[in-house]
């Protein structure tokens, strides 16, 4: 497979659990690498590594729930990296921060959900397409969820806003396929992050079971996926070995779905 070399890639959420997977797998390829979300201590370690490893990257702070950000965020990685060409739009709140039926949903966390895991990639994308469309080459790849495609149980936000960005890059690729851009999602299961740290306790308790009992039985192939297990199918969207693949959504979910 052919690598990144030289691409400038903004990977959002990268401080922890699947974007930093990603952006190891993007510095050790050869890309320029943006590291972006809130936590700045987070952010300065993975910076570290992909240097160590000698691979380049550099922190964009920067809060996702703010309709400014997006904007702010492509201008600074421009003018310190150069233009994106790789978009990996990973940040997101998970189901898990405040889990309740339909009937009691919180609707400040519904706002805060849709902001960070559809908005945002709205605006991003939105204003990340044109240099890419300008320069006939370009890579959109949105960490989607195997919630895209099904519900989430107490978690009508976070499932609402997976199945709308799977629309949403589907319509973008439908848009960009013949200009030189792909527009692409992946859609994980439960891999072992912060996020789905909190998930599985909460649906342990919810059931009743020992949280190792209840991990054991997540996916038909046993038990939860790594970060590991998603970063590669994201290196291979942004390559030039890619080129031909747009508008689909990979599950990688270890046998939930297999349609
Ligand atoms: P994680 O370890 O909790 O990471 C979430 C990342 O998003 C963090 O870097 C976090 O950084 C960032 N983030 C959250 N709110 C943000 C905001 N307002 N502005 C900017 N960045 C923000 O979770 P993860 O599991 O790796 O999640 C990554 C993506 O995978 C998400 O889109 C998630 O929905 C998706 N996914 C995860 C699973 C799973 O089982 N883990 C399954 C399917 C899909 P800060 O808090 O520092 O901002």
């Amino acid at each position: 497979m052919q690598g990144l070399a030289g691409r400038v890639a903004l990977v959002t959420g990268a401080g922890r659990g699947i974007g930093r997977a990603i952006c190891l797998g993007y510095g050790a390829a050869g890309a320029k690498v943006a590291v972006s979300a809130r936590s700045t201590d987070e952010l300065a370690s993975v910076v570290q590594d992909i240097r160590a490893a000698g691979g380049t990257a550099e922190a964009f702070p920067a809060d996702l729930s703010d309709p400014a950000a997006p904007a702010s965020l492509l201008e600074s990685v421009a003018a310190t990296l150069g233009t994106v060409e790789v978009l990996v739009n990973n940040a997101g709140v998970g189901s898990s921060s405040d889990p309740k039926p339909l009937v009691e949903f919180d609707d400040e966390f519904w706002k805060l959900t849709l902001e960070v895991n559809l908005n945002a990639p709205y605006r991003l994308t939105k204003l990340a397409l044109p240099p890419m469309i300008a320069a006939g080459w370009g890579r959109v790849i949105t960490v989607a969820s195997i919630n895209s495609r099904m519900g989430s149980l107490h978690g009508a936000a976070y499932a609402a806003s997976k199945h709308g960005v799977l629309g949403l890059m589907r319509t973008a690729a439908m848009e960009t396929a013949t200009l030189g851009v792909t527009v692409n999602c992946i859609c994980p299961g439960p891999v072992r992050t912060l996020m789905n740290d909190k998930r599985i306790e909460y649906d342990a308790d919810r059931l009743g079971r020992a949280l190792e009992e209840h991990e054991s039985g997540l996916t038909p192939i046993g038990g939860r996926l790594e970060p590991d297990d998603i970063a590669p199918m994201a290196v291979y969207l942004a390559s030039d070995a890619g080129r031909m693949i747009t508008g689909q959504a990979y599950n990688i979910c270890g046998g939930i779905s297999m349609a």
